[in-house]
């Protein structure tokens, strides 16, 4: 019976051969934090909800009858708002007719965008570490995954050329860009975008942008999208989502946008995934692009002190931590920690929650196994810090000690 279950998930290793389904790092660390009572630093979701008023407008838009199919590409409102904080932050003109399509997340956009440009033959190069649905999303599309390491330094985790250069090939089709960027919190520069731009156009690839943390940038650090260097705008499906910037995860709003030959190719994909979805939180989000900058800074204002917070609290407890200039996250070496029971980051991770009260997510695996990545952040983990202030200042103390510190 087993053959009826091997399916593109088992052959990606998603799932046993018996067809259970192997849950997500992040789903398996939260399960542990909840389990043992620890400060759950492990999941990237805010413990606080997005604004009052935006969930108000949902309300509303439930009551008022906002709850059958919206369109396949989304409800005007929102394709409008979307095309108008593309123009208004970036200055990037959109068509919202066809150059704007709503999907479920960011995550269906990069799987719909996947499957629709790429398949058996082709290459997809990502960053490495990357956000765990690339490389199940690749599988599924029945690509290749290539990668570059973001290596350590004092500057956070950078982007070097011969890297980039040694993980092109001719069968380049995609060139996958998570900026900022989880794990690491880097946020690419504008040497690192260059980079980026000339090997799309040498390799004449795709560029597929994730920027769902494109307001969530820290002491003036600007998010540049990749489709506003020259050239890019022609070949870039820019994909973001409303979850982070609005503290609204489980809505699942995202959307993908560029020319509208891409992103009808994308919809030819997405409307067979989802159709639609999320009616009465399209009106909601379109209100909260177009009304919601003031919350946007505060968010970003509050979490760039949690960030301080946490980062100092993991210092103190004897963690070297990584410069983060965005996202949710810290990564931080636990070399210091690191027994013959207990010899790298993903056993560090699985045991810190009953030891110390307090979860992370090991940077393996956001790795391939046995990559140079994987090799070179084999000890270290990710610690959020979009978690309210008390729930910080707790996990600090257990850090401390547990270190003794
Ligand atoms: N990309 C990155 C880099 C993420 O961290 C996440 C999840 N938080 C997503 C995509 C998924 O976004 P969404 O929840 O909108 O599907
Ligand atoms: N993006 C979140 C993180 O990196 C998790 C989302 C999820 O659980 N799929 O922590």
């Amino acid at each position: 019976m087993t053959a009826r279950w091997r399916t593109v998930a088992t052959a990606a290793g998603l799932a046993a051969t018996d067809g259970t389904t192997r849950p997500t790092i992040f789903a398996e660390m939260t399960a542990l934090a909840t389990e043992t009572g620890a400060a759950n630093l492990g999941q990237g979701f805010p413990d606080t909800d997005g604004p009052h008023w935006v969930r108000e407008v949902a309300r509303t838009a439930i009551l008022d009858g906002a709850n059958q199919y919206p369109p396949g590409r989304g409800i005007p409102e929102l394709r409008a708002a979307v095309a108008d904080h593309q123009r208004r932050h970036y200055g990037i003109a959109l068509d919202p007719e066809t150059e704007v399509l709503v999907t479920a997340g960011a995550t269906e956009a990069l799987t719909a965008t996947l499957l629709a440009l790429v398949g058996p033959g082709d290459e997809v190069v990502t960053l490495e570490p990357f956000y765990d649905s690339y490389a199940a999303a690749i599988a599924m599309a029945g690509a290749e995954h290539r990668t570059v390491p973001l290596r350590a330094s004092e500057e956070g985790f950078r982007l070097h050329e011969s890297d980039l250069r040694a993980a092109l090939s001719p069968r380049t089709r995609i060139l996958l860009v998570n900026s900022p960027h989880n794990p690491t919190g880097t946020v690419l520069r504008p040497d690192e975008l260059r980079l980026i731009a000339d090997a799309a156009r040498t390799s004449d690839a795709i560029v597929v942008t994730d920027e769902v943390y494109e307001h969530l940038t820290f002491d003036g650090t600007v998010h540049t999208p990749l489709a506003t260097l020259p050239g890019m705008a022609e070949r870039t499906i820019t994909i973001s989502s409303a979850g982070k910037t609005f503290s609204l995860t489980g809505w699942k709003v995202g959307w993908a946008t560029g020319p509208a030959s891409l992103i009808s190719a994308v919809l030819a994909i997405k409307q067979f995934l989802t159709y639609s979805g999320g009616a009465p939180f399209q009106p909601a989000i379109a209100r909260a692009l177009t009304e919601g900058d003031d919350d946007i800074s505060a968010l970003r204002a509050s979490l760039a002190e949690r960030r301080d917070l946490l980062v100092d609290g993991l210092t103190a407890a004897g963690f070297a931590t990584s410069r983060t200039d965005g996202t949710y996250f810290v990564c931080a070496d636990a070399t210091p920690f690191l027994t013959e029971a207990m010899p790298d980051g993903d056993a560090f991770a699985r045991a810190l929650p009953p030891a110390a009260g307090v979860a992370c997510v090991p940077l393996a695996a956001f790795c391939t196994p046995g990559s140079t990545a994987a090799q070179e952040l084999g000890s270290w983990v990710r610690f959020t810090f979009v978690k309210d202030r008390a729930v910080l200042e707790e996990a600090v103390a257990r850090l401390r000690t547990f270190s003794g510190s």
